[in-house]
């Protein structure tokens, strides 16, 4: 008997068992301050030092790489936008896709009404962005690149390698920062590969808590904080810091390498669905000619109520979004699915996003809950 199916994971993950056991274990007994001197705040500190070790390795970082801790990857990607400015604030060009996080998108549109230029690069219907229009929106003066690893609703990956060595190339100054958020625990990510100056984490999208996130910071990239205060982080992001929270994230990052072996098994799951789910009429999975994800299925439905459809399947603890998830109160058009000229009547779309804990039987569960839902709406 299934209890409740979760498929949302591209919006949250549920906490692993051992993590979350962890964290009470930290919450419990490590409570000093990790600035004091005396042993417990020492204790504390060693604790987040070593957390800071576990995720560097789990995205290659050299040793001499930084990595602050932040409170959530929206604060990563605010962090890059005001640092890059404070760094030059003579350079008043950036960059961004069309398709980012809202948390990079706001804060570019922000800084363009503080008077910066800011070039949006659009993305073509299978949402893969076009390499020829960003070459040729990059100048000597663009301070600072801002585009995601991989989409949060479409799962989109888009080519972050090629895209620094294009800006660099055309402006060897450029500060180039990626949204990882999405990839991480689902694709590798390798910043050396990468050769990104930025790149942002979020916990609670691989079975870390809410409310702790990351930002890494390459050896000789310039960063200023975004929090002022007292001297954590090196002087780098002021705060108290989380230490359990921290110490989570850490340990749920010793799991990332399995998390990606365990992706080849999502993406089997999720081909599977959307095979089945194709064989309804007017059906379009957004995205699916591009790279994408293997955990993300967005699926579009010409003119459907989407409101009910949700409503259907929660009704029987399925648990789905639409659009990203900051948007599911409101169910308005997707930024994404625009950027990408999706036809209005297939605006409405509904994301299906796999974990490591998501079952065969699930799978096959909402298969056969959407379909009857959907044979009732269109009946309607
Ligand atoms: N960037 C992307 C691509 C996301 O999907 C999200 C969360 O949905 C965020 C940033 C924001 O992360 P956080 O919730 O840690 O602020």
């Amino acid at each position: 008997m299934i209890e409740e199916i979760y498929l949302d994971n591209n919006a949250t993950t549920k906490i692993s068992d051992k993590v979350l056991e962890e964290q009470c274990r930290i919450l419990k007994n490590y409570y000093g301050n990790a600035s004091s001197v005396y042993y417990l705040g020492k204790e504390s500190n060693k604790i987040i030092e070593n957390a800071r070790v576990n995720i560097k390795r789990s995205i290659n970082a050299a040793a001499d790489d930084r990595l602050i801790f932040t409170g959530c990857a929206s604060e990563s990607n605010n962090s890059t936008f005001f640092s890059a400015i404070n760094c030059f604030p003579q350079k008043k060009h950036i960059i961004v896709s069309a398709v980012e996080h809202l948390s990079v998108l706001s804060t570019a549109m922000f800084w363009k009404e503080k008077g910066y230029e800011v070039t949006v690069i659009g993305v073509d219907h299978d949402g893969k962005l076009n390499i020829d229009e960003f070459k040729k929106c990059l100048r000597k003066d663009t301070l600072l690149v801002s585009i995601m690893f991989a989409n949060n609703e479409t799962g989109v990956v888009f080519p972050i390698k090629k895209l620094v060595e294009v800006a660099k190339n055309i402006a060897p100054e450029v500060l180039f920062h990626t949204d990882a958020v999405q990839a991480i625990g689902k694709i590798p990510v390798d910043v050396k590969e990468l050769g990104v100056d930025y790149l942002s984490i979020s916990g609670h999208k691989f079975h870390a808590p809410k409310g702790v996130g990351a930002l890494y910071i390459r050896n000789q990239a310039p960063f200023k904080p975004f929090i002022f205060g007292g001297h954590q982080e090196r002087n780098l992001r002021a705060g108290t810091e989380n230490t359990a929270s921290i110490h989570a994230m850490g340990i749920a990052a010793l799991d990332i390498e399995y998390l990606i072996e365990k992706s080849k098994n999502n993406e089997k799951l999720r081909d599977f669905m959307e095979e089945e789910i194709e064989k309804i009429e007017d059906i379009m999975i957004i995205g699916k000619n591009s790279e994408r994800l293997p955990n993300t299925s967005n699926i579009s439905m010409k003119n459907m109520r989407i409101a009910e459809l949700l409503l259907g399947l929660s009704r029987e603890k399925i648990y789905v979004s639409t659009g990203s998830a900051c948007n599911s109160k409101s169910i308005g058009t997707s930024h994404v699915l625009t950027a990408m000229d999706v036809p209005k009547e297939y605006q409405q779309s509904l994301r299906v996003s796999l974990s490591s804990y998501t079952t065969g039987a699930e799978i096959n569960a909402f298969i056969k809950e959407f379909k009857k839902i959907i044979k009732k709406l269109r009946r309607k």
